[in-house]
């Protein structure tokens, strides 16, 4: 296994089918953490020999994502690197390659079973209760089967052989980890069209590109031992296998792995929904891995001194989205107000809100500050500023029902009545009046007396603090919508 010599090479290696979701980041995040955390080298390999499924457009976005998310890579797309490309379908001779390598040192036989014989055979299998798998049917043909097969216009797959045995190795998670061959047959390389299996491009990469340690999730415990025999197929030396850390799963809420319903969805609509990238990061760092104490909040810079594998927890971590709105929460607070602003503006424009003005921009900026601790997502800005942008206000039909109804109607007649006269129009003095007049002259109680003025001025019942905003509409506009909702 690796010693402490060997510059520490971790990779990211992702199968772009969809838009990267939390269990992938979650992934990156902590090979990118242990590699930057050794002073080691990330490389970011694409895994695309499945063409049909990753498309050029899903490895950009993949790019763009980890960018986004404040991850950084020393091999990989963009910034290349002594073992590329970093692409598989650009490697696939490579692989090729190794398989006659394999074929001609009798690691790896060619397999002449059709489907329909394999899954007439695997029948058979589950019938008298065996371990499912290749029955090793081709691995000894004798020259004159070869020649049948071939004048049937067979043509085979590459297999590799698998001895009788065990494979064991010490996962940095999982411990001793072993797996009996029986229950590992033999297994398929390449394709009749030539095209290479997942298990043989991961393993003759993680070769070539030496990397070090994999950290990867559990889902591919599993492929392991199938990794390993390639290894040794191509003679590499045991001190130089990389070890193994297999991440445990992120399950949702009600204990099932994560799916779209309980919250395993694309980083991507993360973004949308506001959610800012130092929380989603600060959040995934903490999902399964601790530094030894209850934390809740952890800086990049942080995640990178204290990364161990070792205490990354064994049993599965369950993904909770509201403390991850939570923690957004927090992250949106500790921005300036400057940096909160930049992050806004794309909202509010993308929702056409403004449409960017130096004077639009300037009334967000004096508005940020009394959202700033009301909100959990971004994306909240657009509903909650939209009042001071709109020439008519659009009601809510249950907001406008309670609007038309008494003692509604009585409160905003008192309140117009009231402010009209007003000198000074800032947000304590809006707030004197008000309280004079509805609550102490009135009697009525803060909800029945500020609701129905709420809801008159932004159009809504939620909102910004009611005085704060009316001081940022102006007195004429809080004027005249005062007005306009008395019937
Ligand atoms: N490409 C594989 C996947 O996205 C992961 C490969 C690995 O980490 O070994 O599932």
């Amino acid at each position: 296994m690796a010693d402490n010599k060997r510059e520490v090479r971790v990779r990211f290696a992702p199968s772009p089918t969809g838009d990267l979701h939390v269990g992938n980041i979650r992934t990156a995040l902590f090979d990118w953490a242990y590699a930057r955390h050794t002073g080691g080298k990330l490389i970011f390999r694409i895994e695309d020999t499945d063409r049909e499924r990753v498309t050029d457009e899903y490895i950009a976005r993949a790019i763009e994502t980890l960018r986004w998310l404040g991850l950084d890579w020393d091999e990989g797309p963009e910034v290349g690197g002594p073992y590329g490309p970093y692409l598989q379908s650009q490697r696939l001779e490579i692989y090729t390659e190794w398989a006659q390598t394999f074929l001609r040192n009798g690691d790896a036989y060619n397999c002449y079973c059709s489907t329909e014989e394999l899954e007439a055979r695997r029948e058979k299998q589950r019938e008298l209760n065996q371990a499912p798998g290749y029955d090793g049917k081709c691995r000894d043909l004798s020259a004159a089967e070869i020649a049948d097969f071939q004048a049937q216009g067979r043509l085979p797959v590459i297999r590799m052989r698998m001895p009788d045995g065990e494979t064991r190795f010490t996962d940095l998670i999982r411990g001793e980890v072993a797996f009996e061959h029986k229950y590992v047959p033999d297994f398929v390389l390449m394709r009749a069209d030539g095209s290479p299996l997942y298990t043989l491009a991961v393993a003759v990469d993680d070769v070539l590109m030496k990397v070090t340690h994999v950290l990867r999730g559990e889902d591919l415990l599993s492929s392991t031992p199938r990794q390993i025999r390639v290894y040794q197929a191509m003679q590499l030396d045991p001190a130089d296998y990389p070890v193994f850390a297999h991440l445990p799963f992120v399950m949702g809420q009600d204990n099932a792995k994560l799916s779209k319903r309980n919250g395993e969805v694309s980083i991507a609509w993360y973004r949308e929904q506001g959610f800012l990238p130092e929380a989603i990061c600060n959040y995934l760092a903490l999902l399964g891995w601790s530094p030894g104490d209850d934390r809740e909040n952890i800086s990049m810079q942080e995640l990178v001194e204290l990364f161990t594998v070792e205490r990354v927890n064994s049993s599965p971590a369950r993904f909770d989205m509201k403390k991850l709105e939570a923690i957004n929460g927090d992250k949106i607070r500790a921005l300036t107000i400057d940096d909160f602003l930049a992050r806004a503006l794309p909202f509010l424009l993308k929702d056409d809100v403004i449409s960017g003005s130096d004077t639009e921009i300037a009334v967000v900026k004096s508005a940020l500050p009394i959202i700033q601790e009301r909100i959990a997502r971004m994306n909240e800005v657009t509903a909650m500023l939209k009042f001071l942008f709109v020439e008519q206000l659009s009601f809510e039909p249950e907001s406008e029902a309670k609007l038309g109804e008494e003692p509604s109607q009585h409160v905003v007649q008192r309140a117009l009545d009231a402010l009209r006269d007003l000198q000074n129009w800032n947000h304590a003095e809006i707030e004197a009046k008000l309280r004079a007049v509805l609550l102490d002259e009135m009697g009525l109680k803060p909800r029945l007396a500020f609701g129905p003025v709420r809801i008159a001025v932004t159009g809504s019942h939620i909102s910004p603090p009611l005085f704060e905003s009316m001081e940022l509409l102006g007195k004429e506009r809080s004027l005249a919508r005062l007005q306009a909702a008395v019937r």
